[in-house]
């Protein structure tokens, strides 16, 4: 995996699968992603850790299907 670190983290469960296994981790080729590590689904940033969890629990806010 090219990723410089990888942790779990404490934010919403994940909007498709439902599990609460969420890590961030930075990619070497820049950028941060938030991943469920259940079925995969991620979110991302190009320049802050903290706004791609953001992202992640504001897709989770914006889940409109239903
Ligand atoms: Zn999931």
């Amino acid at each position: 995996m090219n990723r410089k670190y990888q942790r779990r983290i404490e934010a919403r469960e994940c909007p498709f699968c439902g599990d609460k296994w969420i890590e961030v981790y930075e990619s070497r080729y820049g950028g941060f992603f938030v991943g469920c590590q259940n079925c995969g689904a991620e979110i991302g940033n190009p320049d802050r850790e903290e706004w791609a969890i953001e992202s992640w629990n504001d897709r989770w806010e914006c889940d409109c299907e239903n």
